[in-house]
């Protein structure tokens, strides 16, 4: 065999190469069938080979593929915008900037809700607050926005943000409080925050309506969003909610924030949108963050040679049909509440499994002592072995811990394909 030159996430692993994906399976060239237990990472959620969306493809490349977005617009890419607006569903209107991975769209947030500061004359407000405990992407900017110690450590004097506050985690709740006597006090540990940095120096908040990668799908107690919101106007900060992972149906609703009725001021989605088919992600800007823009540089300074794709807009138009069509957030909701209810009896009196939560088709398994919350060693971490081991008898799922930081145990997402039928 030839020596492979791809660099891998690890080196001394060896991949099992996949040559078919139909459905919630995928195949390797041995002719191993697996089920896509986490939806690659938490992505193919209309699951693998559909028809519709391959014809949609390539209908679009029979028309035009590419063309660069100071020059040229397309349909797929307008249509594209109007859907996700019609889908946020708010009284006034959502910009798209489209672009190719969720860690360009929670950049692209950050830089657009500076310079939504900027166009009014407030220079200072160039500070976004997170969480410790979030994920929200790779590059140099999402990644000083990311509470994820062990994905930091390496880059740590580039990163020149740093998250602020701690993340809803009731299952090991750092104030070590119980809910609701807590009193949310972990939302108000975000004004604690901004009075510390100042709100003349802040331009957002940032938060995954429901972390995933980083700590297995940490699910906020109810309350808890209105209250950042609410704290968040007082104070003149934009809210951002990173969808990248619960957006698009995901955890059965259209955009997670619905569960809890708020609307953020930026929206920031990627994965699920075109199912994997093809690299889209966007970053949905309301009315109010826009404004100040359009009636001053008129121009957002970001982008990419692949933003508005046309190929991928198509794509994901197809997919959001799709989902559209065949009530995959119901079948998410409907088939997430089964599935959580069966894990959960499968957690009692095992020996493994500290906690099981999530909404819809977005699930977190928690693998700590039951009795003392304390995560196994990582020299033996637990998820790395279940992993293992669920791959052996043909299940793929995906790893969330941030590790090394003693702040959360091991844990994996199960999230597969909202196509998923109940005996599947
Ligand atoms: N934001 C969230 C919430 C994510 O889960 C991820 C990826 O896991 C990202 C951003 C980054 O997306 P990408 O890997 O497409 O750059």
């Amino acid at each position: 065999m030839k020596k492979s030159l791809l660099i891998k996430p690890f080196m001394d692993e060896i991949y099992p190469k996949a040559v078919k994906g139909s459905g919630i399976y995928l195949y390797d060239e041995d002719g191993n069938k697996y089920i896509d237990g986490s939806s690659g990472a938490v992505t193919a959620s209309i699951g693998h080979g559909n028809k519709e969306i391959i014809h949609a493809m390539l209908e679009q490349a029979k028309k035009v593929s590419f063309v660069y977005r100071s020059q040229f617009t397309t349909e797929p890419a307008e249509e594209l915008a109007c859907k996700l607006n019609n889908l946020v569903d708010a009284d006034e209107p959502y910009w798209s900037f489209l672009v190719n991975s969720g860690s360009e769209a929670t950049e692209t947030a950050m830089k657009m809700a500076i310079q939504h500061w900027q166009e009014q004359g407030f220079d200072k407000k160039n500070k976004i607050l997170s969480r410790w405990i979030s994920y929200h992407g790779i590059t140099i900017g999402a990644l000083s926005m990311s509470g994820h110690v062990y994905r930091r450590a390496r880059f740590a004097p580039l990163l020149d943000e740093c998250p602020a506050v701690s993340a809803p985690y009731c299952f090991r709740c750092p104030f070590n409080l119980n809910y609701p006597t807590c009193g949310l006090f972990c939302a108000s540990e975000l004004e604690t925050a901004i009075n510390r940095v100042g709100s003349e120096r802040i331009a957002a908040f940032i938060a995954e309506p429901i972390v995933g990668a980083a700590g297995g799908v940490i699910v906020p107690p109810e309350g808890y969003y209105q209250k950042i919101k609410e704290i968040c106007e007082k104070n003149n900060i934009l809210f951002i909610a990173d969808e990248v992972m619960t957006g698009m149906g995901r955890t059965g609703k259209m955009f997670a924030m619905e569960h809890w009725n708020v609307k953020p001021d930026l929206i920031v989605l990627g994965k699920g949108i075109s199912s994997g088919y093809s690299p889209l992600a966007a970053t949905l800007a309301s009315k109010k963050v826009m404004d100040p823009i359009l009636s001053g540089s008129k121009s957002v300074m970001s982008g990419h040679t692949f933003s508005a794709n046309p190929q991928s807009a198509a794509t994901a138009l197809a997919v959001i049909h799709y989902i559209e069509r065949m009530k995959l957030i119901d079948h998410s909701c409907k088939n997430g509440s089964y599935l959580i209810e069966k894990l959960k009896n499968m957690a009692k009196n095992n020996p493994i499994i500290g906690d099981v939560r999530g909404k819809g088709l977005m699930i977190g398994v928690e693998f700590v002592d039951p009795l003392t919350k304390e995560p196994f060693p990582t020299v033996e971490q637990m998820t790395t072995r279940v992993i293992k081991k669920a791959r052996e008898k043909g299940l793929i799922l995906y790893p969330a811990n941030a590790g090394k930081d003693g702040l959360v145990g091991d844990a994996v997402i199960i999230a597969p394909p909202l196509i998923i039928k109940k005996k599947e």
